[in-house]
């Protein structure tokens, strides 16, 4: 398949099937271009999170492709996926999860660039083999104060959790950070801020994200354009401006319909 230069991920009837029941990702099709938010709403069950699974090759699609840059994920060598692993990062719903309650704070977040020691960050540099001022610069970047590098998880907050996954997942400078639902188990007041926090981050560092949430109001302020997901399928697709134009599918409305309260 012929990739655009601009195109970081191209899926084409990607289908994922569980071996009981109907199938959970059923022929999508999408393209995350470079420096943009590519936002995916639906309701619960809907089949974002397989998808996402699917895009972070954890999951085998049983149809289609996914092509991250020049390579196909759905036929990823050990190679390609070690290339898939450092390219394309995930924060995920429950920070605490994410994170080891018996590792401190620096440990945590540091563990990709321990492990990828020929990394060179562009916002790291010249600090980038010192362990803990590139850790200061990280926790800055997510704006936490530095104190926080020697605590363990049970300390922090739950924003100030994902504002560390977060950290953790920019640290070797990804091309793509899958977001699902990142922002579903805080306080509405943190929420915002965490939202703002990914949007500031994604204009400085250009990467592009995939925003998965079951909540418009919030796929609709992070992302440029927007899918919508019911029991699989895509069933509307617009730029974050239609949004309440006449055009939106009955469904698209429903789901505005909660948005308004
Ligand atoms: P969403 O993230 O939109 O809530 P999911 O992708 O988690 O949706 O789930 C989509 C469908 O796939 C649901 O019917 C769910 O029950 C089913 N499902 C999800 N994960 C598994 C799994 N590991 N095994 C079997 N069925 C699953
Ligand atoms: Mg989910």
């Amino acid at each position: 398949m012929r990739i655009v230069e601009q195109e970081v991920l191209v899926a084409k009837n990607v289908t994922k099937q569980y071996s009981s029941g109907q199938k959970a990702v059923d022929q999508v099709s999408f393209v995350i271009k470079k420096d943009e938010c590519l936002g995916l709403v639906g309701e619960s069950g809907s089949g974002k999170s397989t998808l996402a699974r699917c895009v972070l090759a954890l999951e085998k699609v049983d149809q289609g492709e996914i092509w991250f840059k020049e390579k196909p994920l759905h036929l990823a060598n050990k190679e390609d996926l070690r290339y898939i692993r450092r390219e394309v990062q995930a924060v995920f719903q429950n920070p605490a999860a994410a994170l080891n309650p018996k590792l401190k704070i620096i440990d945590s977040l540091m563990e990709p660039l321990d492990f990828q020691k020929n990394i060179q960050p562009s916002f790291l540099k010249g600090i980038r083999h010192q362990r803990e001022k590139a850790a200061e610069q990280l926790l800055e970047m997510v704006e936490l104060p530095s104190k926080y590098l020697s605590c363990y998880p049970h300390e922090l907050s739950g924003g100030q959790k994902q504002r560390v996954t977060i950290a953790r997942a920019i640290s070797i400078e990804p091309a793509l950070i899958i977001l699902d639902e990142p922002t579903a188990s805080l306080d509405v007041s943190v929420q915002a801020k965490i939202m703002n926090l990914l949007k500031d981050l994604q204009q400085y560092l250009g990467v592009s994200y995939l925003f998965i949430s079951h909540d418009l109001a919030a796929v609709n302020f992070m992302s440029d354009r927007i899918m919508v997901m019911k029991q699989g399928k895509i069933v509307d697709e617009f730029s974050k401006y239609d949004l309440f134009s006449l055009k939106r599918e009955p469904y698209t409305k429903e789901l505005l319909h909660v948005f308004e309260g």
